[in-house]
């Protein structure tokens, strides 16, 4: 099976081919209505995303949390919900487990990724709907790229222990983080072996995306996945 991205002239948010649920990483013109709209009858569900590594688990027939739970991943098996995350430069990351149909959506910036959300997300998805990690795909969306991402020493020094040098390049202008890089070898490191990575760095395409590294922008992306139904609007 494909499992390559789609252009993102087709619609305001860019699919990946072989995904056979609803999903999507929005351009920055994308909205919440629009999705809504796209998904009728399923709630939305988004989450605080305080940088940290917690991971929200929905099952079947529980009540949804209230408000936005302090979480920067959550997975399910429920087909009445859209599972949502906002970001700007970090990475969107999506997972679709298509024997089980379970679903899980992560917001991982350099925190996150150095505490570990997306192994907790392989997690969650492998204890609550015992997917199997070599089975499970994972779409890493639009964000700041190797290109754009510069940072200082302390964060450099943390990926190049976590992840070796690979991650990290120094050249004019100071030392660069490929953060998706960095996300891909921990997916691997828990036997993930299908990885998919949008080659667009959110501060490069201005004209796509938001990017706070660019503009200081309070605005944000969103990016989508849901259960359930193996049909994709559109
Ligand atoms: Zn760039």
């Amino acid at each position: 099976m494909t499992w390559r991205s789609c252009s993102p002239k087709s619609g305001s948010f860019i699919r990946v081919r072989g995904v056979e649920v609803p999903h999507g990483f929005g351009t920055k013109d994308f909205a919440l209505e629009a999705l809504r709209r796209l998904l009728p009858g399923r709630k939305p569900q988004e989450l605080g995303q305080v940088h940290g590594n917690k991971v929200l688990i929905l099952r079947k027939g529980a009540p949804l949390p209230q408000g936005l739970p302090p979480s920067d991943g959550a997975v399910t098996d429920r087909g009445d919900v859209i599972l949502i995350v906002r970001t700007a430069d970090c990475l969107p990351v999506l997972l679709w487990d298509p024997e089980t149909g379970a679903v899980g959506i992560a917001h991982a910036g350099w925190r996150g990724i150095l505490l570990g959300v997306l192994r907790e997300a392989i997690k969650a998805m492998r204890e609550a709907f015992l997917c199997d990690p070599e089975r499970i795909r994972v779409a890493i969306g639009p964000a700041i790229k190797r290109c754009c991402y510069r940072v200082g020493e302390e964060v450099s020094s943390a990926f190049l222990a976590k992840f070796g040098p690979q991650v990290i390049e120094r050249r004019k202008g100071g030392t660069f983080l490929d953060l998706a890089l960095s996300a891909k070898i921990e997916l691997e490191s828990m036997g993930v072996e299908r990885i998919e990575e949008i080659d667009l760095c959110t501060f490069c395409h201005g004209d796509l995306f938001h990017s706070f590294r660019r503009s200081g922008t309070e605005r944000r992306q969103i990016s989508f996945i849901a259960g359930g139904r193996d049909v994709h609007p559109g």
